[in-house]
């Protein structure tokens, strides 16, 4: 029996700040995107398990912006 193993990028959540932002990349005041995802393995292509996850808060024009811990994805999600 073969097993096919592999890993794979996921978005799970993904929604715009309340708290506008301003870019010193691209010099634009938006709402930034907060996202949520993670690396899956997988199985016959197939998803199982999250191996890894990341938080990224980041500027919708230019895609400028930084990596969250878990408190401070939370903190941002809930217009802190
Ligand atoms: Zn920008």
């Amino acid at each position: 029996m073969i097993f096919i193993f592999g890993a794979n990028d996921k978005v799970i959540e993904k929604q715009h700040c309340y708290n506008q932002e301003h870019c010193y990349h691209c010099n634009n005041t938006t709402n930034w995107v907060l996202e949520k995802n993670a690396t899956f393995a997988s199985l016959f292509f197939i998803s199982v398990f999250p191996i890894k996850t990341r938080y990224v808060y980041y500027c919708p024009i230019c895609k400028n912006g930084n990596q969250l811990n878990e408190d401070e994805y939370h903190w941002k999600k809930n217009g802190r």
